[in-house]
């Protein structure tokens, strides 16, 4: 292979968006990943949002060992014991109460497929209504729910789709509302127009908890239960994606805990894995009775693979085992501490918002017009990298500039402590 990184990637690999780093990376412990020479990164996007317990935990790396051992694949109507067992874990005691029925596929875009297809099924109806700054995926169902910037130049999106402006505590778009009113304003006002402009074949109603791609937007409590008070009203389902927000990272067992809403689907993928394409959709009895007597399909070739379930319910048990979920609480009060030391120290950082262990960091020209900082926010970030931390920066162009924060929930109060001395001097270099 040839020495440059960058050279060898751009001659054999399609480039698929995003921030490349300009390295090839050969392994990953815990908070740290290391590149081919050797040099070390503290991981602050716990790889693709995944890796929650820490990368390539002893747990994970003895599940895959069992699995190989016991089976890998089966034939899809072929039910691995491990895979009921994960469906009893997921209902007893992740879930809330009532969703007890799941299904396990590979990634988040095909969890959020099932979510929709399951919606669609159970009311006869196809119109979604979605936040805006959302992402629930790749493909063609879920990329017509998720912003449009990733979904340019690939044709029509699925038709039906209604967008409810995002809450945003930061840039309420009603100036002089708080950011509840605002939120409860806007949702008022995109109902107004759903109820206008739909056919009446409303299917589902779909949200994360927390809008993380979209820039870390912690909606008010009021507006996730007037979210389920929409779909009630007009015989949709509602559909939480917790890709992100299920198993600790918001330092309660999934999104719906932390609003005391209870939505009628729940899709998870990232998180569960730890790292492994895993993902799931959880449901009510009912619903699932339902469409089973309509023929709800989906019958993927990994569908129920049992080397997904045996790391997934690894993951479970090293999530309880050392008291994650209580962790992420604790592990995000001590980096928030440290950023708002830096707060005070910069007045580029505009905002920090967020949950548990997922924090948005905004960075703005200044703070009386919060204009975005994009090209300090990439600077930054570079400076990051070369400083031994791996950031990831949000930097939509019609967006904020939000840096966002989430180690695995494993991390130590030194790895912060480092985290934020580089931070400090990539932001006090960039500045000057
Ligand atoms: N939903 C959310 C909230 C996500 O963050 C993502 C991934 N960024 C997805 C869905 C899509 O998951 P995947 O990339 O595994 O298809």
């Amino acid at each position: 292979m040839k020495s440059d990184a960058i050279d060898a990637t751009h001659e054999f690999l399609v480039r698929y968006g995003g921030d490349t780093f300009p390295r090839l990376f050969t392994s990953a412990r815990g908070t740290v990943v290391t590149d081919r020479t050797g040099r070390q990164y503290l991981d602050f996007t716990s790889g693709q949002m995944c890796a929650t317990i820490g990368h390539n935990h002893p747990a994970i790396v003895d599940a895959l060992h069992r699995a190989g051992d016991k089976a890998l694949h089966f034939f899809s109507g072929m039910i691995p014991e491990v895979v009921a067992e994960l469906g009893e874990t997921l209902a007893t005691k992740w879930m809330p109460e009532g969703l007890n029925k799941s299904i396990f596929i590979n990634t988040g875009s095909e969890s959020n497929e099932v979510a929709l297809r399951m919606a669609k099924m159970y009311t006869g109806g196809f119109e979604i209504l979605t936040l805006g700054g959302s992402w629930h995926g790749i493909t063609g169902g879920v990329s017509a729910v998720s912003m449009a910037s990733d979904r340019k130049g690939y044709g029509i999106p699925t038709p039906g789709v209604f967008v409810i402006p995002e809450p945003n505590s930061f840039r309420p778009y009603i100036p002089g509302a708080t950011e509840e009113e605002a939120a409860l304003a806007n949702l008022e006002l995109a109902l107004k127009m759903f109820d206008m402009q739909t056919t009446g074949h409303g299917a589902a109603i779909i949200a994360e908890p927390v809008i993380s791609a979209g820039g870390v937007l912690v909606p008010p409590k009021a507006f996730m239960q007037a979210l389920r008070k929409a779909a009630d009203d007009r015989g949709m389902l509602l559909i939480f994606d917790e890709a992100q927000t299920a198993f600790g990272r918001i330092g309660t067992r999934t999104g719906a805990e932390h609003f005391g809403v209870t939505p009628d689907i729940i899709s998870m993928s990232k998180t569960l894995g730890g790292g492994l394409p895993m993902a799931a959709v959880s449901t009510t009895t009912a619903i699932e009775e339902d469409i089973f007597n309509k023929k709800f399909a989906f019958y993927t070739s990994h569908v129920s693979d049992p080397l997904g379930a045996e790391v997934s319910l690894a993951v479970l048990r090293v999530l309880e085992q050392e008291h994650l979920v209580e962790r992420a609480n604790v592990m995000g009060r001590y980096l928030r501490e440290h950023m708002e030391t830096l707060q005070q120290k910069y007045e580029a950082i505009g905002d920090i918002r967020g949950l548990g262990l997922l924090l948005g960091v905004e960075l703005v020209e200044d703070r009386n017009s919060r204009e975005p900082a994009h090209e300090l926010g990439a600077l930054t970030t570079r400076k990051c990298f070369e400083k031994g931390l791996s950031m990831n920066i949000r930097r939509r162009p019609e967006r904020g500039a939000v840096w966002r924060i989430a180690p695995p929930l494993t991390v130590s109060e030194s790895e912060i402590d480092q985290a934020s001395e580089i931070l400090d001097a990539a932001l006090r270099e960039s500045l000057d």
